[in-house]
């Protein structure tokens, strides 16, 4: 039977031990007995079906892997230790030697250093396009192309790729696409419809959504997830059973509080663009993002992060990010407590200028992820926060913060 979102999020993936406990139990076990020898034969070779050891499978982890899958509409979704141990064993399962990935170059720093620094030593090939650039992703996937690999909207500056026309173009050449979905989840969009093979998730992100654990997820057909299973049963990237069971509860959540954040940064972001103080303002939600017409056909929402630039040079941007006094001043996203943070110098410090030029991040923009306190005091504070800095009108003046001289913090 369909069941919405809400009623998934809280009903499916309940596993049931023996005491009728309404809550579900923590599987907290490495090993399971088997009812005979035969038994533990047929389970070990995978004829017969039941749990052998929690580093294969779990009941707790199990439970989360299908309440996700509901979630994203997936047949199936199999469970990791960390956003990056999924994307590790998507590459682990598809890449050979000889073959190449084509990666969009705003997606989460350490996706693309990971790709470079260990798949690119295994004779693979890691090609780099920008986001938006069709012409680019065209060039770039050819014969040899086995993973197409994107994240979008693009953090911190909220470039949308047109997923249904990547993956046609990934799809002609025989090779996946990949979506990593961790900043919309899968309430406000749901890659699978639009052509992706598989979605990836920082589950420590929106999912759990309380900033109090890690894990990974990655979701699509049930033969490519029997394939990411072998690969964590033999890498042994497997999620904590506690971690599940947390993951399994935020999930419960997830709903209800993005769509408070996405309500918040809404109102944040169209004050942001009336404040003369502040520059552009990133946020798929504003109804003169450029790529508009897109943002509505694809996603359902748009989040809890936006970004903006803040006066005339780092020296403000940093200013203001100090002055602010409810708002946390952290690297994450998608936790209770909205967070801050300086892009250029902090997540993205280890991109040269032309690399910060081509992903629109300047000395002047700053993130935020916002959390759930009341919108009207995220407001008070980020007003409270540019009233330290002296008037000017940053939208009437040209600013070419690109070609800032490399800064002394800024570590290579
Ligand atoms: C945090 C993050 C990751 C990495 O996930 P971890 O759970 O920290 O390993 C990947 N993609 C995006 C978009 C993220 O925000």
């Amino acid at each position: 039977m369909h069941r919405r979102n809400a009623t998934s999020a809280v009903r499916v993936g309940q596993y049931q031990d023996l005491s009728d406990a309404h809550g579900e139990p923590i599987a907290m076990t490495a090993a399971y007995v088997f009812t005979s020898a035969a038994d533990a034969a047929a389970r070990f070779s995978g004829a017969a079906p039941g749990n052998v050891y929690s580093r294969f499978t779990n009941p707790t982890v199990r439970a989360f892997e299908q309440r996700l899958a509901a979630m994203e509409g997936a047949e199936d979704c199999v469970a990791f230790a960390s956003g990056m141990a999924a994307i590790a064993a998507i590459a682990h399962a598809r890449l050979e030697a000889g073959c190449n990935l084509v990666c969009s170059r705003d997606v989460f720093g350490t996706t693309l250093s990971a790709f470079r620094s260990y798949f690119g030593k295994l004779g693979i090939d890691v090609r780099v396009v920008g986001l938006t650039r069709l012409d680019e992703w065209r060039t770039s996937i050819d014969e040899r192309t086995r993973l197409v690999f994107l994240e979008t909207p693009s953090n911190p500056v909220q470039h949308v790729a047109d997923i249904g026309v990547v993956a046609s173009i990934a799809h002609a050449a025989g090779a996946l696409l990949v979506v990593d979905n961790t900043m919309l989840t899968p309430v406000f969009q749901k890659p699978l419809r639009f052509g992706a093979d598989l979605v990836v998730h920082s589950a420590g992100k929106y999912i759990d959504g309380q900033g109090r654990t890690i894990g990974g997820a990655v979701l699509g057909a049930e033969l490519l997830m029997d394939e990411l299973r072998h690969v964590r049963r033999s890498l042994g990237s497997s999620l904590g059973v506690m971690n599940a069971w947390l993951l399994l509860k935020g999930i419960e959540t997830l709903e209800l509080r993005v769509e408070a954040a996405n309500r918040s940064a809404g109102e944040l972001a169209s004050w942001a663009t009336t404040q003369a103080k502040l520059g552009r303002v990133h946020y798929t939600g504003l109804p003169d993002h450029p790529q508009r017409s897109l943002v509505c056909r694809q996603q359902s929402g748009f989040g809890g992060v936006l970004s903006f630039e803040v006066g005339r040079s780092r020296e403000d941007a940093w200013r203001w990010i100090d002055a602010l006094e409810l708002v946390s001043i952290a690297t994450s996203i998608g936790d209770t407590r909205s967070m801050v943070t300086h892009p250029a110098t902090t997540t993205h410090c280890r991109l040269s200028i032309e690399e910060r030029r081509l992903a629109g991040i300047s000395h002047r923009l700053v993130r935020l992820s916002v959390g759930l306190e009341h919108v009207d005091d995220l407001l008070a504070d980020l007003e409270h926060a540019l009233a330290t800095l002296p008037a000017f009108d940053a939208k009437a003046q040209a600013f070419e913060p690109d070609l800032l001289p490399d800064t002394p913090w800024r570590s290579s």
